[in-house]
This record gives C-alpha cells, structure tokens and sequence, in this order.
C-alpha cells in the first residue's frame, strides 16, 4: 500500500499508516439536517466515499462514522413552540432531511457508511465526557453552563495553527457569558426554562463541538482519518482536538483532511448566502454519474467553481466510458489488484497510483483518456479500465438509454449508413467492428 495523504496537522503529504494492519476508522463530520442538502455537501462525502473504496480495494476493514448534528438552532428555532418532547419533534422535522441525503448520496453511488449517530442518541456519553473534563480541570460551571478552558489545553491550536495568546484573556475587550477567556467554548448550555435534557448542571443541551469527540470515544476510540469540509478546521475541529485529547487521553486523530469549497460565482455555495444548488435537484436534472465525475475531475484539495457547462462537459466524458464499459463482464476486487502489483497494464498500475497519492482522481480520468485507444482495441485493458473506475472512482456504468447515445457513437452509425449507401464494404464492417468493440449489437435494415 502506497496511500498518501495531505495531512492537516503536519501541513506534509504523509505516507499513511493506520494504527491496526487491517482495520482503519474514518470519522467525518455530516451535516445539520435542518433543510435539503446542496451540491457543496454532495462534494465532500463524494470525496470521503473515494478513499473508504480505495481502503476496501486496498484489502482494509473500514469503520466509517459519519454524524448527524440533529441539535441545533437552525433546528430547534423551526420547531413550534412549546419545545416539550423535543426528542420526538425533532426526529419528525429532521426526518425528511435525513432521507433527501440518503438518497442523493445513494444516486451518487456512495457506499453506507457504519454508524450513523445523532446528537439526540449520544446524549450520555456526552454528559460523560462533560463530567471527564471538569474532573480533570480542562472544564468549568457557570450557572448551568459548561465551558472549556483552552488555557488548560496548551496544545490548543495545533491543528489550525490559530495562537492560543489570541483567543485568551485580555487579548480582547469583551469577555461574555462569565468564560475565563474570549476562545473557550460551550460544552452545555442551560435552558432556564427547565428544558431540553437532564445533566449534572441542570436542563440543558450540548454545544457543537462536543457531539463529535463522544461519538468518537463510543464507537472508535481513536481515529485514523478525520475529515470534513475546510471551514471546520476551526473552531470545529480544533475544538474537538482539545475535548478528546484532554478527556481520554490520547490524539483524537492521526491523519486530518479537509475538503475545499464547492463555490458559485466565487463564493462559497452556502444556505446563508442563498447561492445553493440543491442536491436533489441537479441529480434530478442531470445523470447522478455526470456529478460524480465532475467532482472527480478536480483534487479535493482546490477550491471548486461549480458551472452547469462543466457539468454538462462531466456528462459527454462521462458517456463515453459509459459506452465503453457497461457491457464489459466486472471483475473482483482481489483480480483487480493482482493486475494492478503484477502491472499487467502499465497505465492502470500508474492511474490506481495516481490515486493512493492524496486522491489524485483527476490524473487518473486522464490517463484513462490518454488511453482510450488500447482500452477499446484490449479487452484485459477494458476490463482492468473498468474495474478502476467501478471499484476505486466510484462510477456505475449502465444500458443506455436510446436516447442517451453518445455523439461519438451516433457518428460512428451515420458514417456506417453513409459507407453502405456507397457500397463501401470494408469501411462499414471496420466500423461494425468498432461498434461491436464498444459494446453495440449492430443490426441493418435493408438499404
Ligand atoms: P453543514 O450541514 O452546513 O454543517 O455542512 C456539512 C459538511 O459540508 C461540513 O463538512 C461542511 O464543511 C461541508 N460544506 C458545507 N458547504 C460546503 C461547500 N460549499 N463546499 C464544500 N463543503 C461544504
Ligand atoms: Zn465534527
């Protein structure tokens, strides 16, 4: 295995090494499920579905942990008030939010993933974690709120590289809420009218951060690989560094990934500037595949500006190995990676390399194109093509529709019709052959 990774926390593209020969646990932060899920969503668990493939591919045993934030203002704000069995009242509202995700990701032929825990189902374990930092002195109570004390954690800033001087007191005017300092955060926040959940400090419910490092603590201890979109590096993440670090002990991640932003018109496509394309709509209007591959065009590690043009030009590309490869037999993942050490061909050897090296589908799709010759004149290179795309890119190829013949094909039929009109026989049965290799049954109909 030759996987590489560009690591948040050293700033280096690191050869990775998970911490067990065969399993590796891969925490990524999901979404607030309080409307449908945009584009900029799809981008990021499109690229964490890419490396959990290419760990399976590369013979680990993956636990993939993906949250659901279902305590929230966005959330609680749009729920009738009065706010009694809230638990119930939010499952309800988050319901179809949760499903939209489900299945737009499911078009978009990512795998499940393991867990998928809520707020509203950690709640225990979260207290308990509450309780660990204010035993060990990295958490104070004030009326019923819970905060953490960054001046306790002196690694604090070691994933974003943010000064923890910056963030303490006296660094700034302006000290509210009764925090010892202007970056600590809110582990629990009291409800003074008695609602929402029971803890230690009165009714209450957890701040953000929190969630994260107790879901982690109950299903993997410790991670590999965490990941989420760029704009969680802080505080998000930062914060979820200093909790688990502090309550149990040890890192909370080896290896830290972020994905750039999906942007329209240069900024970031977002709820809050109203600039979303929404999930469900692109993949109801294009080929689910077509987005796919337009995210695999470009490195995770670039912000990307999103174009219906790009989009469209994602879809022709895209066709184009649809043509070549739906009808070619699939083969499993073991044979796929004996050809791949054995460099039965050496251009798939250096595409599947391509992408252990942080992901670089992008160099990948092009050398699939720079070999589009060999791959139509070699069955073992199609076979090999296809089973890099289907088993490590993600791509799911199928029978055209009639109506969904690529330009190329159509072209290849007119200039057959035109040969055979002109009698030219060798030239229609060359063309018949080229049809055949690309996976069409050719019929005639008399002249
Ligand atoms: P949210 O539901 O807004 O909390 O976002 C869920 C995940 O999507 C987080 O990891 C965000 O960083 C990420 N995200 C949100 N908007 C974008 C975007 N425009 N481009 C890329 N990632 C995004
Ligand atoms: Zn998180």
């Amino acid at each position: 295995m030759n996987l590489k990774l560009s690591n948040t926390i050293s700033r280096k593209k690191e050869p990775f090494v998970a911490q067990s020969l065969t399993y590796v646990t891969m925490y990524v932060c999901g979404i607030t499920p309080y409307s449908y899920s945009h584009i900029g969503h799809a981008r990021v668990y499109v690229t964490f579905d890419i490396l959990h493939r290419l760990l399976k591919v590369l013979g680990k045993k993956v636990t993939y942990i993906r949250n659901f934030t279902d305590i929230d203002d966005k959330i609680l704000d749009r729920i009738p008030l009065p706010h009694t069995q809230i638990e119930e009242k939010i499952t309800q509202f988050v319901q179809p939010f949760i499903a939209d995700f489900h299945s737009g990701l499911q078009k978009l032929n990512c795998l499940p993933v393991s867990h998928e825990p809520r707020v509203t189902q950690t709640i225990p374990e979260i207290i308990e974690l509450v309780e660990q930092l204010i035993a060990k002195k990295h958490a104070y109570v004030v009326g019923n709120d819970v905060y953490y004390d960054i001046a306790s954690f002196s690694a604090y800033g070691k994933l974003s590289g943010h000064p923890l001087e910056n963030l303490l007191a006296g660094s700034r005017v302006d000290v509210a809420d009764g925090k010892k300092n202007p970056g600590d955060f809110a582990l629990w926040k009291g409800n003074s009218d008695g609602l929402y959940w029971s803890s230690p400090w009165g009714y209450g419910r957890p701040g953000w951060h929190i969630e994260c490092s107790a879901m982690v603590g109950k299903y993997a201890k410790t991670l590999d690989i965490h990941g989420g979109g760029a704009d969680l590096m802080f505080p998000h993440h930062e914060n979820e560094c200093a909790q688990s670090e502090a309550g149990f002990g040890y890192p909370l991640a080896s290896y830290w990934m972020h994905v750039e932003f999906l942007l329209m018109n240069k900024e970031k496509m977002s709820k809050s500037l109203g600039n979303v394309l929404l999930m469900k709509d692109v993949l109801e209007k294009n080929k689910p595949m077509a987005f796919r591959f337009l995210m695999l065009q470009h490195g995770y590690n670039k912000p990307l500006s999103y174009s219906d043009d790009d989009l469209a030009a994602a879809e022709k590309a895209f066709d184009r190995l649809n043509d070549l490869f739906w009808r070619v037999e699939s083969i499993s993942d073991i044979d796929f990676m004996q050809a791949v050490l054995e460099q039965d061909i050496p251009f798939i050897s250096q595409a599947f390399a391509a992408i252990e090296d942080d992901l670089g589908s992008a160099k990948a799709i092009a050398l699939i194109f720079e070999h589009i010759s060999e791959i139509k004149n070699s069955p073992e290179a199609r076979k090999l093509t296809k089973a890099l795309c289907e088993q490590v890119l993600g791509l799911k190829f199928e029978e055209p529709k009639e109506q969904e013949i690529s330009d190329e094909i159509k072209t290849l039929i007119e200039q057959r019709e035109i040969a055979r009109k002109e009698k030219n026989w060798v030239q229609a049965d060359q063309i018949r052959a080229q049809l055949v290799a690309l996976g069409y049954d050719v019929k005639d109909k008399k002249l």
